[in-house]
């Protein structure tokens, strides 16, 4: 990614690369600067080439660039969730063993002490408005500095998981992995040098990172980067846009907001939703607010992106689309790993060269997990259509089988969400003493006046009797981590004694 970005910032130099929130710019050309004299900081503090640089700081103009100076110099940069504590800080970092590590000023007194023992020689500090020992440092050094030469397979970046359904894994990601993912998105989501991102996501996650950071580099176009999701903003900043990358949540959110209209959203001519499943009744009301399909893709942590919905044709509601090209999907039998018949379901397999080197120190997972033919197990269960359309029906982990007959959850969400008065739901499986699991539906109501029975009598031959909720639990609102991913380790948690 940063040939590229040299590339980019060479052939046009007064670009903007990020547009703040005043719309103060930050071209190409100084952006490139930036990362020189980053890199020369972090070569100061002792990082060679191959070592981490661990980042846990709210998002800015640095913080991105840290990114792109880590990969000037041949480090691997290993982004930290801002939401992480102390306590899980200490097992990342036990973990990753950088060389630096960049945080908060406000979390000195404690990162002090964990560097010191953990061995970790450097740190630096860097605040929410780009302050601190980095940028001052920074400030000092030449805007010139070497770029490493590496190959392609040296490692970019060690990013982990959500930890959705257990203890986040390093994913080691190579110089290619991103590369190419970026090239291909580029073409597929037809990025030019004109376009400008609404980038409000973290820069910890693979989502706003990655993806929406790499595609604009890759195209030239330019980000107006955001602290963080706020529906008022968007909507005061849309008509300056043409491309929006955003989680679910972003999609319901903007939606509740009357503000937000067909007018709104008049000059964007993208909306890329991701990270979690996109209810079909969200798009629907989507398309019917603006008149804009969202488009839906699936990718992770281990792979970047795996599929798309198409730029031009049928953004299918529910659907996450065709394989990118490049990228091999397959679906196989959970218990054999052999393909399954045509249309079936099975579990999500994914070759091609975004695909990751392996879990950070953890061989028998890793071994678990890639084939030795080069296909990663993605653990997301999921079915083709005839015409080659991907849909996810929820994950290998959150399947429930109840009286010896599989549940998909996201088949039996789909239809809970189009049952009036619902604003969403979340479909899981707890243990139940004769059906082994019993299926249970966490809603949140638009209608204060539905209760359980209602949703029950609404349901009742939509499914097949095996697939409806044996309860129907009502809650203010889903639990989500930061990137709307719904939280059903927790809520099986929450639940498991329903039935006992
Ligand atoms: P962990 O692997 O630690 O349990 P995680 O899988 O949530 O956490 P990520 O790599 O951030 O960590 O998320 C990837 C997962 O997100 C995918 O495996 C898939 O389950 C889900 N996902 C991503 N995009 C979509 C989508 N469009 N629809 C449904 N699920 C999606
Ligand atoms: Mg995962």
């Amino acid at each position: 990614m940063f040939s590229l970005f040299q590339q980019r910032a060479a052939a046009a130099p007064d670009a903007p690369f990020l547009i703040g929130p005043d719309l103060s710019v930050l071209s190409y050309g100084a952006a490139l600067g930036r990362t020189a004299q980053l890199a020369n900081l972090f070569a100061a503090r002792g990082v060679k080439p191959g070592d981490r640089v661990a980042i846990q700081a709210e998002k800015s103009p640095d913080a991105l660039l840290a990114y792109l100076a880590a990969l000037r110099l041949g480090a691997v940069f290993l982004p930290l969730n801002t939401a992480y504590t102390p306590a899980e800080i200490r097992f990342f970092l036990g973990d990753a063993r950088p060389a630096l590590f960049v945080h908060r000023p406000e979390d000195e007194p404690a990162m002090i002490a964990l560097c010191d023992e953990l061995g970790i020689a450097a740190r630096l500090t860097l605040d929410a408005a780009g302050q601190g020992s980095l940028a001052q440092r920074a400030d000092a050094q030449p805007v010139e500095a070497p770029v490493a030469a590496l190959p392609g397979d040296a490692l970019a970046a060690i990013l982990y998981t959500s930890g959705t359904t257990g203890r986040s894994k390093g994913a080691m990601l190579s110089r290619d992995n991103l590369a190419s993912n970026a090239v291909t998105l580029v073409d597929c989501w037809r990025f030019t040098s004109a376009d400008v991102l609404l980038h409000a996501l973290p820069i910890f996650h693979t989502h706003g990172l990655f993806v929406a950071t790499n595609v604009t580099i890759a195209a030239g176009s330019a980000m107006i980067f955001l602290p963080r999701f706020d529906a008022a903003e968007l909507i005061r900043l849309m008509p300056q846009a043409s491309v929006l990358m955003g989680v679910p949540t972003f999609y319901t959110r903007l939606l509740a907001e009357p503000a937000f209209t067909r007018e709104t959203a008049a000059a964007m001519r993208l909306f890329v939703s991701g990270s979690a499943p996109l209810s079909a009744e969200t798009h629907k009301a989507f398309a019917r607010r603006t008149g804009h399909a969202i488009l839906e893709r699936y990718g992770m942590t281990e792979t970047n992106m795996n599929t798309s919905n198409p730029y031009d044709g049928d953004r299918v509601p529910g659907s996450v689309g065709f394989p990118l090209p490049g990228v091999e999907l397959r679906i196989t039998d959970p218990e054999t790993g052999a393909a399954v018949p045509d249309g079936a379901v099975g579990i999500i397999e994914v070759r091609g060269p975004n695909v990751f080197q392996g879990y950070w120190q953890l061989p028998d997972k890793t071994a678990e997990d890639l084939r030795p033919d080069g296909f990663f197990i993605t653990g997301d269960l999921g079915q083709v259509d005839p015409r080659g359309y991907v849909t996810i029906v929820g994950r290998a982990k959150d399947l429930i089988i109840c009286g010896g007959f599989n549940v998909y959850p996201a088949e039996v969400e789909t239809v809970i969400d189009a049952v009036p008065g619902i604003a969403e739901s979340a479909v899981i499986g707890v243990p139940h003493p004769d059906m082994g699991e019993g299926v249970v539906a966490v809603v949140q109501a638009r209608d204060p006046a539905l209760d359980e029975a209602a949703v029950l009598a609404a349901l009742s031959g939509q499914l097949a009797r095996f697939k409806q909720p044996r309860r129907v639990i009502f809650v203010p609102e889903l639990p989500r981590n930061t990137m709307g991913k719904v939280q059903k380790k927790l809520l099986r948690e929450t639940y498991a004694d329903l039935f006992a």
